[in-house]
């Protein structure tokens, strides 16, 4: 996959590009990253990229010629038709079946905003997502594409050690992931369940598929309403309804 990113704070991203899986992302060819500063697209004698709003009103505005010659140039030779992502609070909200997605294409463009936002003719032209972190307004666009870039990036073939090791996270499944234990067995009178230790890979199996359900219940039950139970799951949840289980 080859990902284009645009901000006028390129710096930002050289800790998150250069460590831990996106770097072997990168060193393993699956990923090439690349970040452009948008300012250089600028036709502006002082090379602006943005201006006051028509209308009045606090604030700054991008411009849309940077954005668009910068967007232009990248996929005037592109192969592929790449995907054309807006950072912005109005956009869809961030998913990991979103990430999913992402992680089909072969090119992605990011617009990281700045200021006051975007001329909406970016928002109506020129991209094919609008992408939103959460419900929160950061400075930037950039902290937002790095968390959608580091999401997608992990999900590419043999960039994680093992290939099962994202299919089980949390959402991957619609669920919320079962608890995690590793050495030793007993930490100072807190104690490993002894089901894990207990070799039985169907009783291990089912124990955490409950566990998976009891704390998608407790903490996210909205999740619960998006996906479709086995008969068997099913009844494990009305036993965790009815605190059948422990
Ligand atoms: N005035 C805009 C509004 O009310 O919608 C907010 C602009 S914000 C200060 C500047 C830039 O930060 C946005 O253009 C966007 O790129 C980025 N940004 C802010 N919050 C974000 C969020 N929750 N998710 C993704 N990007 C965000």
């Amino acid at each position: 996959m080859k990902i284009d990113v645009l901000s006028l704070f390129p710096e930002m991203f050289s800790g998150v590009f250069g460590q831990s899986i996106l770097k072997k992302a990168q060193e393993k060819d699956a990923l090439e990253l690349r970040v452009i500063d948008f300012r250089e697209f600028s036709t502006n004698k002082h090379r602006n990229v943005d201006d006051y709003p028509y209308g009045g009103g606090a604030g700054m505005v991008l411009t849309p010629q940077p954005l668009f010659d910068a967007v232009e140039h990248l996929t005037k030779e592109a192969p592929v038709k790449p995907r054309i992502i807006l950072l912005c609070p109005q956009g869809e909200t961030f998913t990991q079946s979103k990430a999913e997605e992402l992680a089909e294409e072969e090119h992605l463009i990011f617009l990281c905003g700045h200021y006051e936002g975007y001329d909406e003719r970016v928002r109506e032209h020129l991209v094919t997502d609008e992408i939103s972190i959460g419900d929160y307004v950061l400075t930037g666009g950039e902290l937002g594409a790095m968390v959608v870039i580091d999401a997608v990036g992990r999900l590419l073939p043999n960039v994680l050690g093992k290939e099962a090791s994202h299919q089980e996270d949390s959402f991957s499944t619609g669920l919320l992931e079962h608890p995690q234990y590793t050495r030793p067995a007993d930490f100072r009178g807190m104690k490993v369940p002894d089901v894990l230790m207990s070799g039985n890979h169907k009783n291990i199996e089912i124990w955490r598929k409950k566990e998976s359900l009891k704390r998608t219940y407790e903490r996210r039950p909205d999740l619960l309403e998006k996906i479709t139970l086995t008969k068997e799951e099913e009844i494990w949840l009305n036993e965790i309804k009815d605190h059948k289980t422990t």
